[in-house]
């Protein structure tokens, strides 16, 4: 057959199927020619029946013309916890809102956002194409955010409290009024028809234990507990009624279902089980990104602003980013082109890839030594290094002994005596080998310390085997060759290695993130293991690097007019939160099962 026949066959081939599919979409089609997506006539060609802009700009003059019957407010979107600032535009006669667009002033929505002192006139002439500026200034809401107007208009919406009126899972529900509900929740009684359920007045015992036998549990009322999934910004009134008033300490904010395994592993990691503090990558500055289990702009908040930064950083900058994630989202599409790259990876296998990633790091030696042996603050100053971190400080490796595993702290060489409670706490050092191979307390030495060592150390009780930390997260690394971990991940060994080169290719300038992913049952793992690889190449807020946030406003405090933190006759919870953030060692359980010479 000849090219022109092959070709000719095709083409009908390719016209017969355009045939089909325009018989198909025959009505659509006519209805698109009509116009008739925005109304048999539009108003306009291009914007259909848009409504008309808030104001316009004279490109010439710089004049601003407000639209009659329109104001706009500047607020804060609840389409999700990123709570953005958004500028709502709304129809003074019809009381409508028409349309959610991004505040100027808000970081979350434009960038850079203005100063909070500029005139609202000139906040309007900022968002304009004034001085051929093109699209900087640009302030966007979200497609979700632009759809949050829906909460007000839609007939789906829930505007009044809904109680269950079927078995569970039967989607049975029943509107019900707001005095109807406090009364149930506060009276209880046989709401469902399936028995009694207390209410919260008998729930609200501050006085009887849960256990007494585990007094630290703390009272009765904190078997009440309130799971929280989304913080809209009004969670402080919510802990106002459930911790202060009620007395329960379980307000319950992060699950695995969302960022708490991510959290937990990262406090973890920082050493900081209780705030679980989380840093994120510095987009503006960053050469490579890599997100595992987070695919940027679709996961880890603030949306809107990871966006904004990831799409500048690739057009403008330098930065190059791959997503780890068993799902191909938009994170990686054809605008990021050459310089973004998808891995798929098998769900929950993220420790896996890490710990390949970290082989390869020990065994090329692509790790920030003068970060990593930096025992204290002042010794890293000392080195011009941001933070230090433990991997020189020395732990118990000592089968039998009764702290294995454990650090081994100043009180374990008898360097000082503390009583119980102050015992393996902030007073009690860590110890490091200072560069002739003595054993010192971690902060008492103004340079490195020992990264490397194995050995034993003399203590009052004897000689104690030891490792340091680095030691042992090594020879974790080296349980599996990168086959090994290719296999439970899913990831070619070459891969693996490709992402440790390039992830340690960039000095500082480099970091890997989880935030938002990690929601499996060994999620806390797997981000202690991603957040390490920061630590591995030392760039903790350092430019380009891993960065900690500026701070905050406070959610509440007492202010001069209204007292939002305290009030008269509030309780202060006490207890054990349900999660249970304190060592199994040191409960009660724990206790009497060593009592009774259980292990
Ligand atoms: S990211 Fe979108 S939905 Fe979320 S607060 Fe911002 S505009 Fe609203």
């Amino acid at each position: 057959m000849s090219i022109s026949r092959r070709l000719l066959l095709k083409s009908s081939a390719a016209g017969g199927a355009l045939a089909a599919f325009a018989g198909g979409f025959s009505d659509t089609g006519r209805k698109l020619v009509k116009g008739a997506w925005a109304g048999d006539k539009p108003d306009h060609a291009i914007s259909g029946n848009a409504p008309a802009p808030e104001f316009r700009v004279d490109p010439a003059t710089g004049d601003l013309t407000p639209t009659p019957g329109q104001i706009v407010a500047n607020v804060a979107c609840l389409g999700c916890t990123t709570l953005c600032g958004v500028r709502v535009r709304v129809d003074v006669e019809k009381n409508k809102v028409l349309r959610v667009a991004g505040n100027p002033y808000s970081p979350l929505s434009t960038d850079p956002f203005l100063p909070y002192g500029t005139p609202i006139r000139d906040s309007f002439k900022s968002l304009s194409r004034l001085d051929e500026k093109g699209l900087k200034g640009r302030s966007t809401a979200c497609g979700r955010g632009n759809a949050a107007l829906e909460m007000l208009t839609s007939p789906f919406r829930v505007a009044t409290p809904m109680k269950r009126v079927g078995p569970r899972g039967s989607s049975q529900w029943e509107p019900i009024a707001f005095d109807r509900l406090v009364e149930e929740i506060a009276e209880g009684g046989d709401l469902f028809g399936e028995g009694p359920v207390p209410g919260l007045r008998a729930l609200r015992d501050l006085k009887t234990p849960i256990d007494p036998a585990a007094p630290e549990l703390g009272p009765k009322v904190n078997q009440v507990a309130l799971l929280s999934s989304v913080n809209d910004g009004r969670e402080p009134f919510v802990r106002r009624f459930f911790n202060q008033a009620l007395g329960t300490i379980n307000f319950v904010g992060h699950g695995s279902y969302c960022g708490g395994a991510y959290r937990s592993g990262s406090g973890a990691a920082f050493g900081d089980a209780k705030k679980m503090p989380h840093a994120k990558p510095d987009l503006q500055n960053a050469e490579f990104v890599l997100f595992i289990g987070t695919a940027p702009s679709n996961a880890g908040n603030p949306f809107k602003r990871q966006a904004m930064l990831l799409a500048k950083g690739r057009t403008d900058g330098v930065l190059n980013y791959v997503v780890v994630d068993p799902v191909l989202t938009n994170a990686d599409n054809r605008a990021a082109a050459e310089r973004s790259n998808w891995i798929p990876i098998r769900p929950g296998t993220d420790g896996a890839l890490v710990m390949g990633m970290m082989r390869w790091m020990f065994e090329n030696g692509r790790i920030d030594a003068n970060y990593l042996s930096q025992p204290n603050g002042k010794a890293a100053e000392a080195a011009g290094e941001a933070g230090w971190c433990n991997a020189t400080h020395l732990a118990i490796q000592q089968a039998g002994h009764p702290r294995d595993g454990r650090m081994l702290r100043a009180s374990d060489l008898g360097w000082v005596t503390l009583d119980e409670k102050e015992r393996y706490g902030a007073k009690d050092a860590f110890v490091v080998l200072d560069p002739s191979g003595t054993p010192v307390p971690h902060d008492a030495l103004l340079g490195p310390a020992a990264l490397f060592h194995e050995g034993t150390v003399a203590t009052p009780a004897g000689e104690v085997a030891v490792k340091t930390s680095l030691t042992l997260l090594r020879e974790q690394a080296m349980r599996l060759d990168l086959a090994g971990y290719a296999d439970a991940c899913g990831i070619p060994a070459v891969v693996i290695a490709g992402l440790a080169r390039e992830f340690t290719s960039h000095g500082k300038k480099a970091a890997a993130n989880t935030h938002g992913g990690m929601m499996a049952g060994n999620g806390f793992y797997n981000a202690f293991g991603v957040v390490t690889l920061n630590t591995l190449i030392g760039n903790l807020n350092w430019k380009g690097g891993t960065i900690f946030g500026g701070g905050r406003f406070p959610d509440e405090q007492d202010g001069p007019r209204y007292k939002l933190a305290s009030f008269p006759g509030q309780v202060k919870p006490s207890g054990t939160a349900i999660s249970r953030p304190v060592p199994y060692e040191k409960s009660s359980e724990f206790k009497a099962k060593k009592e009774a010479g259980k292990p």
